[in-house]
């Protein structure tokens, strides 16, 4: 039998030689939260608990896979957007604070004004498309990936938080699925993949390891990909008072901002929190 404050106090030594003591002791409360329903706030008040090695497994194999790079959202299933919790796997992008910023700022721009017909591209966890759902409620919300792994965690995530939402398998990059798409959007937001390939070997193993590709990368020799088709998409398919948000890459925002330019849009470029170029709204 072991306390719970031996537990933490082992745990996070082991957590210690790969994360600083703070992030190592947040994994650490994280995890007894998800296995012992023990959370943070409660966690001295219920120090002196005991278990045995039965409850004990999942949680020490756990901590084996945060060990081994796996980052603890995979570890545990489970990921924060916006205060609702997604399910998430290897699948999915881990939704990342940026991409809040992102929403947010979409969902304001909606507020006051008329909404019909919202779409999103790169569903993912379904965390935009969910989040918009239920923090715009006017209007429809369309989401589109080409993975169909995505879309059976997306379809999870939009079902527990009882969203409605159209889900579509399919490659955005492809002119007959844009056909299919055709519609007057209020709203089209994407968190598209933005990294170039060459950039993967300075990445940190628990992303390059282990987050989908088909979520990261774009080739070297395109960085825009996605941009130039969504902006060519946007210029038949925005509603006359509609606008495009797009999540960038902080080395590409202002090239993405001055294509957005010559096809004519009005632009905006904001920075995220840690202060990069990340985000941008066009229209007409
Ligand atoms: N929206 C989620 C978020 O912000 O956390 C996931 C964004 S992730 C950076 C990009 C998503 O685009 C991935 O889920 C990936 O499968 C999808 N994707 C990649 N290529 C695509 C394509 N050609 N057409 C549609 N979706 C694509
Ligand atoms: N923001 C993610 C990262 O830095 C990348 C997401 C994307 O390519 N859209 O890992």
């Amino acid at each position: 039998m072991l306390t719970l404050e031996e537990i933490f106090k082992s745990s996070s030594q082991q957590l210690f030689s790969l994360f600083d003591p703070d992030e190592a002791k947040s994994i650490v409360y994280e995890l007894i939260d998800h296995h012992f329903e023990i959370a943070r706030s409660n966690y001295l008040s219920n120090r002196k608990r005991t278990f045995d090695a039965a409850e004990l497994q999942q949680f020490n194999a756990d901590i084996l896979e945060v060990l081994n790079h796996k980052p603890l959202q995979y570890t545990i299933g489970k990921a924060w957007f916006l205060d609702r919790a997604y399910f998430v796997n290897e699948a999915v992008l881990i939704p990342r604070p940026e991409t809040e910023e992102l929403v947010v700022w979409a969902i304001d721009f909606a507020s006051g004004k008329e909404v019909n017909h919202i779409l999103e591209i790169g569903t993912g966890s379904g965390c935009i498309a969910t989040s918009l759902a239920l923090g715009i409620k006017k209007g429809s919300v369309t989401t589109i990936d080409v993975s169909e792994a995505a879309i059976a965690v997306a379809e999870k995530n939009i079902e527990r938080h009882q969203a409605k939402i159209k889900v579509l398998a399919g490659d955005f990059l492809l002119e007959d699925v844009q056909e299919k798409l055709a519609n007057k959007y209020d709203i089209i937001i994407s968190n598209p993949p933005y990294i170039p390939r060459s950039e993967e070997e300075g990445m940190s193993n628990h992303v390059k390891d282990w987050e989908p590709d088909i979520a990261l990368f774009v080739p070297d020799n395109d960085p825009l990909l996605f941009y130039k088709s969504i902006a060519h998409f946007a210029k038949d398919n925005l509603a006359g008072d509609g606008a495009v948000f797009l999540e960038c890459h902080y080395k590409y925002a202002v090239d993405t901002e001055l294509y957005y330019q010559s096809l004519g849009f009005n632009t905006v470029l904001k920075k995220d929190i840690s202060g990069n170029d990340r985000m941008l709204k066009a229209w007409k």
